[in-house]
């Protein structure tokens, strides 16, 4: 199977070389795309020898040496093409951030298998991405770890008519049972510190301030093409229940594995059979799991994914922007932990119901709403 993997250098591409590397006989890594990281690219091109390597970042793309048998590409048309090369099986959209959009959305219209990642690009543009996927038959599969995991606990089913209840598992981040008030003085290093898992600092920030399961509320609502009132967020501490699948039977399904993104990967890039890889077992003599509300002074943050869900049309791409501009101001010491919130409330702006959605809207209302939420951070700073 032909693999085309776009965000190669980042934490999920790393997780998907590992698989790959494990399964050689039946993976193949046809092509990757990076922004500009070719230092790490030079590495991945030795190890796995893929025929297409896209670099979006002209300078970057402009000083790469030649390499036999690989062919470097650069621009917006080649990217479409070597998306739509008939030699390619699957498309691993493992890019961060609403940067990932633009290649998710060409995605969409190959009519392969994506596999998905990036869910900045879903909460986003999902009323975009989807119909268009739908559209062209491209089927995607989840690998964010609990859709992954509400994907497993939903195959075999007839239909999600039978579906009471989907409970996506939070692990509390490094501020476990800390109160917001608590917060004020944390500093970037505590934030990016989470005890189960390690991620690129995007998602580790949105984990710290739970942004992220809100993310994925939204993106559990586009990708099952379920109502928010079916999904709650519950914290789990331990990150090895990964979500929960409530029937109206009262069967309760769930997946567990220790906290490791090559489990939802493989799972995703399997075809018929599942693939091997190494892994730490679940030591079920010693486990104890335990579930506990979402936190309530969290609850407002809760409360605008699930307007974005129930109204659509750009309020994705607003809560989205914002949260990234809070997200890379506080990475870079701008502004203080807790007022990432401010930035998004302040922000957040739920008048805009545009239903006109295509790819030029969401690039313009995200720039818009960028440019806002770096006002709203000059403000407070
Ligand atoms: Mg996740």
């Amino acid at each position: 199977m032909n693999i085309l993997l776009l965000g190669a250098t980042g934490s999920i591409g790393k997780s998907v070389l590992s698989v790959i590397e494990q399964n050689k006989s039946s993976l193949n890594l046809f092509g990757i795309a990076l922004n500009k990281n070719t230092l790490e690219s030079n590495k991945i091109i030795h190890s796995f020898s893929p025929a297409f390597v896209y670099i979006e970042n002209k300078d970057a793309f402009e000083k790469q040496k030649k390499i036999d048998k690989t062919t470097f590409l650069n621009g917006d048309s080649e990217l479409k093409d070597l998306i739509n090369h008939e030699d390619v099986d699957v498309i691993v959209c493992a890019i961060s951030g609403f940067a990932g959009l633009k290649a998710t959305h060409l995605a969409a219209s190959s009519g392969k298998r994506i596999l998905l990642a990036n869910k900045e690009s879903i909460v986003s543009g999902g009323d975009l991405i989807l119909p268009i996927a739908k559209e062209n038959k491209s089927e995607i599969i989840p690998i964010d770890s609990e859709h992954n995991a509400i994907f497993q606990c939903l195959s075999g089913e007839r239909t999600t008519d039978d579906v009471k209840k989907i409970i996506i598992t939070a692990s509390g981040g490094p501020f476990l049972n800390k109160k917001l008030s608590d917060l004020r003085d944390v500093t970037k290093k505590d934030a990016l510190n989470h005890p189960n898992w390690k991620m690129g600092s995007k998602v580790s920030i949105d984990s710290a301030t739970l942004v992220n399961k809100c993310l994925e509320l939204i993106e559990a609502k586009y990708l099952f093409d379920l109502e928010e009132k079916y999904f709650e967020l519950v914290v789990h501490p331990q990150s090895i229940v990964h979500s929960i699948v409530t029937y109206i039977d009262g069967s309760s399904i769930c997946q567990l594995s220790m906290p490791d993104m090559r489990v939802p990967i493989a799972h995703a890039l399997s075809n018929k059979s599942r693939l091997p890889i190494d892994f730490n077992s679940i030591d079920f003599s010693s486990l104890s799991l335990t579930f506990q509300e979402f936190p309530k002074d969290r609850e407002k943050i809760q409360e605008i994914a699930r307007i974005v869900c129930n109204k659509g049309g750009h309020l994705g791409t607003i809560f989205n922007a914002a949260n990234e501009v809070a997200v890379e101001s506080f990475l870079k010491e701008e502004i203080s932990f807790e007022k990432i919130y401010e930035v998004i409330y302040r922000t957040f702006d739920d008048n805009e119901v545009s239903k006109d959605i295509s790819i030029e809207s969401i690039n313009e209302v995200d720039a818009q709403t960028r440019n806002h939420a770096k006002k709203v951070v000059k403000s407070i700073a």
